[in-house]
């Protein structure tokens, strides 16, 4: 008998007849024999209206009550579910978070989940019930409600499959699977018939609305078996699955971010510390950080940027001002003009030239890039917010994302589920904490660096070109945030190519009046673990260690994955073995090479 577990979002309950199609589709599950847990959203729109209602009493309401408000919607939806599968001659039994035993810390709005007690669920199953379970909410240890996050019933649904051991998690929602970037920005897009849980992690962080990214930092951990399916019509859907039964491609999709802003420290003086002073703040204040970039500068300065949701500017930017006054940095710039456009896709460190393909596509569509960080299986680009549309266009076309990849499946295959969850998860106290998996240190990198390029459309095109076209493996990439008209562009490449990789940019540099600073041998930390951007606070557990031990960062990128951060070559024994400690890792471990450069 297996034990599934189906999400209805908010679309898939609209109405009366939705709710009853959904009931049916929990119906015919059971009478196949399966034991059906169901976790529904607030109907429609019903969340929204309440948001607008609460904005109605006063502009700024208490969050406890906010969340209280909040969960009503799903309080709904559920009995009204329960009800649908009664008319239906079954027996049902609706919960809410509270009563099904979903424990969360205390921060409303964006609570995590601690713990899921199971026995109340397991004994309705036993006893024949299909359980409607309230998707999004929670209740902390002073017995409060709380709610996950916009879009969270997917996180609750995910792991409710986990602690229960489902065979599969089904989300039915308002599109037949996840695309290859979202249908409504770019008909283009096409149907993945499976996608790796770290490739739908990156892009559901990196903005694919699809999925609510804590669900996936569930499903990776805990293995469990995901299925993105319409409600409204048959068809394969999606599956999300562990990267060695997914294709490997070297882009699978493209997200979109289009509310950020992006925030420059300038002129900090480079030396250990400072990026901590200036995370940690942000960290307390509780704002979560996406693309980081800070520039190999001059001079003993450096400009440190980063870019958070639009929505949290004002006070990052307040944040920030403080601590560059405390540092002795010139000044903090920002802009609220900007939109992130990521290629997410596990096959992209096995490929040379993926990082000029995308920046060609780019360039070409006369679309400036602004900042530039990558990951293992990411490369994101800041643009203007008035190019984003453009921009998912072109990089999308620029990876054959349209057209199926040859001998691709159309149907997402049946996967046989792997219960038994990572090794890390056993030192977590609670279920969302963040994973470290592994720190690593890889000593075989060289970094290369052009100072003082034109900031104009085609430079990181051109180089990234001429590098591909040279056969060097390009690791690490950011392009700082361009000041005076100028821009700044690192890169990585392994050591043993490091002249060939510093001739190629020589030659970049003379044609453009640009600089070259090389450094042969440097050394690249990776710390590799689920749900590493999405704690605020984790680039500070990296910076602070570091800090303490006296080592200064010359380059940092992250993602929801892995963050990598280069220092000093003699500098890497130390750093290593700085952050292992930090991260409750066991001592002497952590030296191999780095798997394969991207
Ligand atoms: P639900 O209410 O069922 O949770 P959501 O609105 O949260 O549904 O998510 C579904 C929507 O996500 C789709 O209608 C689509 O516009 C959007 N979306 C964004 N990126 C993607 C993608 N890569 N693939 C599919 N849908 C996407
Ligand atoms: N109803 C909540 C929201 O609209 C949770 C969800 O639908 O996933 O955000
Ligand atoms: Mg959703």
């Amino acid at each position: 008998m297996a034990t599934v577990v189906q999400k209805f979002g908010g679309t898939s309950v609209a109405d009366p007849q939705k709710i009853k199609a959904a009931a049916a589709k929990a119906v015919a599950r059971h009478e196949a024999g399966d034991r059906v847990v169901v976790v529904v959203s607030a109907m429609g729109h019903q969340t929204d209206q309440l948001v607008e209602l609460a904005g109605q009493i006063t502009p700024r309401p208490s969050a406890r009550e906010m969340d209280m408000l909040l969960s009503t919607g799903e309080q709904v939806s559920v009995a009204l579910f329960a009800m649908a599968v009664h008319a239906l001659g079954h027996q049902a039994v609706s919960l809410t978070g509270s009563q099904i035993g979903i424990r969360t810390d205390s921060r409303h709005g964006r609570a995590r989940i601690k713990s899921i007690s199971t026995e109340q669920l397991q004994n309705l199953l036993d006893g024949g019930s299909i359980v409607i379970a309230a998707g999004f909410q929670g209740i902390d240890q002073h017995g409060n409600i709380t709610t996950l996050g916009r879009g969270g019933s997917d996180t609750t649904a995910v792991a409710l499959a986990a602690v229960l051991g489902a065979d599969r998690c089904e989300i039915y929602t308002d599109v037949d699977g996840i695309y290859t970037t979202d249908p409504r920005i770019l008909p283009a897009a096409r149907r993945l018939s499976s996608i790796a849980y770290d490739e739908m992690l990156e892009l559901a962080s990196l903005g694919a609305g699809v999925m609510h990214p804590r669900s996936i930092e569930f499903a990776k951990k805990f293995g469990v078996p995901v299925m993105v399916r319409s409600s409204f019509k048959e068809g394969p859907g999606t599956m999300i699955l562990s990267a060695d039964r997914a294709k490997p491609r070297p882009a699978s999709g493209v997200a979109l971010a289009k509310d950020e802003a992006r925030i420059t420290v300038e002129s900090v003086p480079d030396q250990p510390g400072s990026s901590h002073a200036l995370f940690s703040a942000l960290a307390a204040a509780g704002i979560a950080i996406d693309m980081i970039v800070q520039n190999v500068g001059q001079a003993g300065r450096a400009d440190i940027s980063f870019t958070v949701p639009s929505d949290d500017l004002a006070q990052a930017a307040a944040v920030s001002e403080r601590v560059a006054a405390e540092l002795g940095a010139a000044g903090v710039s920002h802009d609220d003009g900007v939109a992130k456009v990521s290629a997410v896709g596990v096959g992209m460190a096995h490929e040379e030239g993926v990082a000029g393909r995308m920046f060609r596509a780019l360039a070409d569509a006369g679309i400036n890039v602004r900042m530039i960080t990558t990951g293992e299986i990411k490369i994101s680009a800041l643009v203007d917010r008035a190019d984003a549309a453009a921009a998912v266009r072109a990089v999308h076309a620029a990876f054959g994302l349209e057209t199926p990849t040859p001998g691709e499946a159309t149907e997402a295959e049946d996967h046989v589920p792997n219960p038994s969850p990572l090794e890390v998860v056993r030192r977590l106290e609670g279920m969302e904490d963040l994973a470290v998996e592994d720190c690593v240190l890889d000593s075989s990198q060289a970094l290369v660096t052009l100072l003082d390029l034109p900031d104009t459309p085609g430079v990181a095109a051109d180089v990234f070109a001429e590098a591909g076209r040279a056969g060097l493996f390009v690791d690490m990439i950011v392009q700082s945030h361009p000041r005076d008209g100028r821009a700044e562009i690192s890169f990585t490449v392994p050591a043993a190519d490091a002249e060939r990789a510093t001739a190629v940019a020589r030659a970049i540099a003379a044609a453009r009046g640009a600089t070259v600073a090389d450094v042969p041998h440097v050394a690249k930390l990776s710390i590799t673990g689920v749900g590493i951007r999405s704690h605020a606070g984790v680039a500070d557990r990296l910076f602070q260690p570091l800090t303490e031990a006296g080592i200064n960062i010359d380059l940092v990128n992250t993602s929801e994955v892995r963050l990598n951060v280069i220092v000093a070559a003699g500098q890497g024994e130390r750093a290593l073995k700085a952050l292992r400690k930090a991260f409750g890792l066991p001592a002497g471990g952590g030296r191999e090479p780095a798997a394969s450069p991207a």
